[in-house]
C-alpha cells in the first residue's frame, strides 16, 4: 500500500466511536429549543402583535409592517438570552445549498460605544450584494441588488451564535431568484383551488395545506479516506473505482444492525435536529453498504422544505464530529444503489382531514376519489415537467439505473385503488353496485361506503406511487432542494383542480345533481389519464416501449428534459397560477443548463487530472517493475523456459501499455471536445454538447482506469478503493 493510502486507512480504522452523552432531558423537553415558535412568540411579543403574526401565518393575511419592529425586538430579546450575537437572512438561491450572510447586532450608540440593535426593517427586508448567485441573466451585474424578504410562515431559528430568518430572494425588478418564492406561490395556488373543490363536500373548509414528508438517503464515508479521494472531494462522487468483490449482493445491509460509530452519529444528529424543531422519527440502514436513511414526521410543505435544507447542513456538520463525511450525491459509487429523497406528498384541510385518505362515509370517499383522480390527471398532463423538476446532472446517474425509478413518470395505484377506478370508469351513470374487495369491503357508487386501502401493496419501481393516504414522489434526488419538485407538483394539481371545478359546475348548471356531476367528470378523467397509471415493473425494458406508445415523456437527456419548462402548456400553467412568469422560467432554465454544463465540466477536469497524474504514472511505474522482472528472468532462464515463465508478465505489460495509451489519448480528446463545447453560445446547446459528447467519455476513460486498478500492485495504488470506502469499521 502506498504510504499515503496506508496512513489514511490506518487512522480511519483506528478511530473509535465518539460517545455522545445522552442528555438527561427527553426530546419533548428540548424539542424546538432553538426555534422562535409559537410559545416563544407568545412569551416575547405583545399580545396584539402575537395575534397579528399568528393570523398572518395561519391565514396568510398580509403582515402589517408596523408590527415588524415589535417582532424584531421580541426575537432579539429571545436570541440574546440564548447567547446569540449575529443574525442573518437565510435563503435558498438556485444552487443546491442555502445562503447566509451574518451581521452582528451591534450599532454605534453615539457615545463612543455600541449597543445591540435589530430593527423591524432589518427583519423584514435586506439587500444582499447578490450578484454572484445564479440568476439566468435576470439581474445584470450592474444592477446587483436583490432583496431578501422575511417569510413569517417559517419560524426563525438559531444556529450556533446566529439568529437565522427564513426569507425569499427576489431581484430588484421582482422576479424570484430562489426556490422559496415560487414555492409559496404554488402552495397558495393549490390551497385556493383545493378549498373550492372541498366546498362540494364540506363548506367549512377554509384552508388546504400541502404536506411533505421527505425521506433522506445518504452515504457516510470515513473522513480520512474521503480526504484521499480528490474526486469525492471535488465532485461528490467517485469518478473511478472498481467494484468491491463484496458490496450489496448479500442484501445484508438493508435494515441491518446500525454500526456503533454510525449510531452515535445518528443520535447526535437527531438531538440537534429535534432542538431545531425538525421532528425526525425514522432511521435505518439502506440497501447499499454505508448507506442510510432518515425521515421526519411530515409537515406543511414550506416548513418541511426548510427543515430538509437544514438537515442536510446539519448532516454535513455533525458527520465531521464523528470522523465521517456525509455524501448527499445521488450516485457516489458505481455499481451500488444511489440515494434518493422520497417526497411523500398529500393535501389536508384546516378541519383536520387528509384529502387523499379514504374515509368512512360516502362523501369522504367521493372526496378521496376526486383528489386522487385529479392528482393523476395533473401528473399525466405534466409528466414531462415533473420529470424535469427532478432532473439534474447528478440525479441522471440514478434515474433509469437499476435501483431507481426510471426516467419516465408513471403512477402506481395498487390493486384496490385500481379496482375502484376501473369500477367507476365502467359503471353507468348513477348505477349502484357493490362488490366484495380484499377485506370484504363494499363499494357502492355513488353511495361509497368505507374504503380500506391496503398500503402494504407497494411497488418500489414506481416514481409516483400511491401509498394509502398520500403519493410518494420517489424520483427526487438526494441532493436536491425538494422545492423544485413541490413547485411543479402543487402548481399542476392547482391547475387541474380549477379545471375540475369548471367541468363539474358546468354540469350542475345544466341541472345535474352534484354527486352525479362529480362522478361523471371523474369517470371522464379516469379514461383520459389512463396512460399515467402503471402498476407493473417500471425497470423492465418492455415498459420503456409501452410508455412511449402511451405518449409519456421518455426523453433521457437531462438538458433536453429541461425543455419541458418552456413548453406552452407549462408556461400557461405557471403564469395562470401566478407562480412564475415566462421570463422567470427562461432565466431558470438558463441556470439549469449552465449548472449541468459546469458539473460535467468539473468532473471531466478532475478525471483528466487524476488519470494523468495518479493513474497513468502509477500504472507505468508498475509496468517498469514488470519489465525489469522480465529482463532479469531472461538472465536467469535463457531460452524457452524464459518465454514460458514471463508470458503472463508480458501480457500485463502490454495490457498496461494499451490501457494507459487509451487513457492518455482520450483525456486529450476530451480536452479538445470541451474546448469545442465551451465556444457554444447557447447554454442549452452547450449543455447538450456536454451531455452527448463529454459525459460518455468519462465512462469510457473510467472503464480502463478500473481495469488497471485490478492489475496494478495494491501497494502502489494511491487512491482508497471501493472495498475500503464502502465498509465502515
Ligand atoms: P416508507 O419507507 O415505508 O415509505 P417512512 O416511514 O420511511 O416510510 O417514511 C414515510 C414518510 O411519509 C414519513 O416522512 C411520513 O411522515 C410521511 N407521511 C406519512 N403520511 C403522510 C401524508 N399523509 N402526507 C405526507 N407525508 C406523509
Ligand atoms: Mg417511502
Amino acid at each position: 500500500m502506498s504510504k499515503l493510502r496506508f496512513r489514511v486507512v490506518e487512522t480511519a480504522f483506528k478511530k473509535k466511536a465518539i460517545e455522545v452523552p445522552t442528555p438527561a432531558e427527553r426530546p419533548s423537553e428540548y424539542f424546538a429549543k432553538y426555534v422562535f415558535n409559537r410559545s416563544k412568540m407568545f412569551k416575547y411579543l405583545p399580545s396584539k402583535v402575537y395575534e397579528k403574526l399568528v393570523d398572518a401565518i395561519d391565514n396568510g393575511s398580509t403582515l402589517d409592517r408596523s408590527i415588524a419592529a415589535d417582532v424584531a425586538a421580541g426575537m432579539k430579546k429571545w436570541a440574546m438570552e440564548m447567547g446569540v450575537t449575529h443574525y442573518t437572512h437565510w435563503f435558498h438561491p438556485l444552487t443546491e445549498g442555502s445562503a447566509e450572510k451574518h451581521d452582528a447586532f451591534i450599532e454605534h450608540d453615539g457615545k463612543g460605544g455600541v449597543l445591540e440593535d435589530f430593527s423591524g426593517k432589518l427583519l423584514v427586508q435586506q439587500e444582499p450584494d447578490a450578484s454572484s448567485f445564479p440568476n439566468g441573466g435576470i439581474r445584470n451585474t450592474f444592477e446587483a441588488r436583490g432583496y431578501t424578504a422575511w417569510d413569517p410562515s417559517s419560524p426563525a431559528f438559531i444556529v450556533d451564535d446566529t439568529l437565522c430568518i427564513p426569507t425569499i430572494f427576489i431581484s430588484y425588478t421582482g422576479e424570484s431568484l430562489d426556490y422559496k418564492a415560487p414555492l409559496l406561490k404554488a402552495l397558495r395556488a393549490v390551497d385556493k383551488a383545493a378549498v373550492d373543490v372541498c366546498h362540494y363536500f364540506n363548506p367549512d373548509v377554509k384552508k388546504v395545506f400541502s404536506y411533505l414528508g421527505w425521506e433522506q438517503e445518504y452515504f457516510l464515508v470515513d473522513e480520512g479516506l474521503y480526504a484521499a479521494r480528490p474526486d469525492l472531494l471535488l465532485t461528490g462522487r467517485t469518478l473511478m473505482g472498481h467494484d468491491s468483490a463484496k458490496n450489496q449482493q448479500l442484501e445484508d445491509h438493508y435494515f441491518g444492525a446500525i454500526p456503533t460509530r454510525v449510531a452515535s452519529f445518528m443520535k447526535d444528529l437527531e438531538i440537534e435536529a429535534l432542538k431545531l424543531g425538525i421532528p425526525v422519527k425514522t432511521r435505518h440502514n439502506e440497501v447499499a453498504p454505508n448507506q442510510f436513511e432518515l425521515a421526519p414526521i411530515f409537515e406543511e410543505c414550506n416548513l418541511a422544505v426548510d427543515h430538509n435544507m437544514l438537515i442536510m447542513a446539519l448532516m454535513r456538520k455533525i458527520s465531521r464530529r464523528h470522523g465521517f463525511r456525509v455524501l448527499l450525491h445521488e450516485k457516489p459509487f458505481k455499481g451500488v444503489n444511489g440515494s434518493g429523497k422520497h417526497n411523500n406528498w398529500s393535501l389536508g384541510t384546516d378541519t383536520g382531514l387528509l384529502l387523499m385518505a379514504p374515509g368512512k362515509t360516502q362523501e369522504d370517499n367521493l372526496r378521496f376519489i376526486t383528489f386522487v383522480v385529479n392528482t393523476l390527471m395533473a401528473v399525466y398532463k405534466h409528466n414531462g415537467l415533473l420529470k424535469a423538476s427532478i432532473s439534474s446532472a447528478t440525479n441522471a446517474h440514478r434515474l433509469g439505473a437499476n435501483e431507481a425509478p426510471p426516467a419516465i413518470i408513471s403512477s402506481f395505484l395498487g390493486k384496490q385503488l385500481s379496482q375502484v377506478l376501473e369500477y367507476i370508469e365502467e359503471s353507468k351513470k348513477d348505477e349502484l353496485i357493490s362488490f366484495a374487495g380484499k377485506q370484504g369491503m363494499k363499494l357502492d357508487i355513488p353511495q361509497i361506503p368505507e374504503l380500506m386501502i391496503d398500503n402494504t401493496d407497494r411497488n418500489r419501481t414506481s416514481p409516483f406511487a400511491f401509498t394509502g393516504n398520500r403519493f410518494e414522489f420517489r424520483a427526487v434526488g438526494s441532493e436536491a432542494n425538494c422545492s423544485s419538485a413541490m413547485i411543479a407538483l402543487n402548481t399542476a394539481v392547482a391547475e387541474q383542480l380549477i379545471v375540475f371545478k369548471k367541468d363539474v359546475d358546468a354540469l350542475i348548471e345544466k341541472g345535474e345533481p352534484k354527486v352525479s356531476a362529480i362522478l361523471e367528470v371523474i369517470r371522464k378523467y379516469i379514461k383520459i389519464c389512463k396512460p399515467i397509471h402503471f402498476d407493473g415493473n417500471g425497470y423492465s425494458d418492455e415498459w420503456k416501449v409501452e410508455a412511449a406508445s402511451r405518449g409519456l415523456d421518455c426523453e433521457t437527456s437531462v438538458p433536453v428534459i429541461f425543455d419541458n419548462y418552456l413548453k406552452p402548456e407549462t408556461i400557461t400553467m405557471f403564469e395562470t397560477a401566478g407562480v412564475m412568469n415566462h421570463k422567470e422560467l427562461e432565466a431558470r432554465n438558463e441556470v439549469k443548463w449552465e449548472t449541468y454544463t459546469k458539473k460535467i465540466q468539473i468532473e471531466a477536469r478532475v478525471l483528466g487530472d487524476l488519470a494523468m497524474n495518479h493513474i497513468v504514472p502509477v500504472a507505468t511505474q508498475y509496468q517498469t517493475d514488470l519489465i525489469n522482472n522480465v529482463y532479469k528472468m531472461k538472465d536467469l532462464y535463457p531460452g524457452e523456459k524464459w518465454e514460458k515463465l514471463s508470458g503472463k508478465n508480458m501480457e500485463l505489460i502490454e495490457e498496461i501499455a494499451d490501457r494507459t495509451a487509451y487513457i492518455k489519448e482520450h483525456v486529450d480528446t476530451m480536452v479538445e471536445a470541451r474546448k469545442v463545447a465551451n465556444k457554444i453560445e447557447s447554454e442549452r446547446e452547450k449543455a447538450i454538447a456536454y451531455h452527448d459528447k463529454i459525459a460518455p467519455m468519462l465512462e469510457e476513460i473510467r472503464y480502463h482506469i478500473d481495469k488497471l486498478e485490478l492489475i496494478v500492485d495494491n501497494q502502489m495504488w494511491t487512491l482508497p478503493k471501493y472495498r475500503e470506502l464502502l465498509f465502515i469499521r
